[in-house]
């Protein structure tokens, strides 16, 4: 895994401060807070530590569901270390959306419609304030609206495409149910292969291929990828969402053999395990269980 994702192209946005607001309807939304700053960072730096972070978030809405309070907090803290998931830019088939007459969506668990006007599929992140946008068939023009910061994160970002530069900018959210819904999906490959492979004989060949199918469901579109020529020729992938970066390496960890994905036995905590055998995420579970 190490050696494929040498060299990853996947700066993201996040702001120090995030809220849960809600709108007219009562729909419950995260967002960055007026006086939030934005910082630029690479997440993939230490993608174990985040896909573990969103696994355990995932892991609370299955089994003894943990109350929707200490969900949320979860959900909120997660967003705090890592920002949004960026699921305007992981919903369609393309981030580059905004090149196009209408948005067109894969099968997916959040839009039902295969194909929206693009203001339409816009109003889903914008639930308080709308970004200056006018379009018009596949023209468009896009204005930058408040503070330096605002610009700034513009400028930097200005290869990038447009819907990913808008979902970097302050007045975007992203519906609260939304994003516990992506962090739920992608723990229950998961949890159904460990169900899968540490108890297969409870399972008749039926339920084994319920799950199997469960599991194959899962997958989101993939990143791209270029080669750059650095100091020797470099495979560089570009997400242009979180939600696709943490999926992509979340499938590779499931997949590792020496360091396999676990949870204690004891509190039920995902981790790395170093060997095969280990099933506890730490001495104290250990201790605990034994
Ligand atoms: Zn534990």
């Amino acid at each position: 895994m190490k050696q494929l994702f040498e060299r990853v192209s996947s700066y993201w946005v996040r702001y120090d401060k995030y809220e849960i607001r809600t709108d007219a309807k009562g729909a419950k939304y995260i967002t960055a807070a007026e006086d939030a700053k934005p910082d630029i960072f690479d997440p993939l730096e230490d993608a174990q530590a985040m896909v573990l972070e969103a696994l355990n978030v995932g892991r609370r809405f299955f089994g003894k569901k943990a109350p929707e309070k200490e969900q949320e907090s979860a959900i909120l803290q997660f967003v705090h270390h890592y920002g949004l998931l960026g699921l305007m830019t992981a919903l369609p088939t393309t981030p580059k959306f905004m090149d196009y007459e209408k948005v067109y969506l894969p099968k997916n668990h959040f839009i039902r419609e295969e194909a929206l006007e693009t203001e339409q599929f816009l109003d889903y992140f914008y639930p308080f304030k709308k970004p200056l946008l006018r379009k018009r068939g596949v023209k468009y023009t896009w204005e930058v609206e408040g503070d330096t910061d605002a610009v700034a994160l513009e400028l930097t970002f200005s290869s990038e495409p447009t819907a990913k530069k808008m979902s970097f900018q302050k007045e975007y959210a992203e519906p609260l149910d939304w994003i516990a819904k992506a962090l739920k999906d992608m723990t229950f490959p998961f949890i159904t292969s460990k169900y899968f492979y540490e108890h297969g004989d409870a399972f008749d060949v039926d339920e084994k291929k319920l799950m199997a199918q469960g599991v194959a469901a899962f997958g989101g579109i993939a990143p791209t990828y270029r080669i750059a020529l650095l100091d020797k020729p470099t495979i560089v992938w570009d997400f242009h969402s979180l939600l696709i970066g943490l999926q992509m390496m979340f499938s590779f960890m499931l997949a590792e053999d020496k360091t396999p994905l676990r949870m204690c036995d004891s509190c039920d905590t995902i981790f790395v395990a170093n060997r095969k055998t280990q099933r506890y995420c730490c001495d104290k579970c250990r201790r605990k269980g034994e």
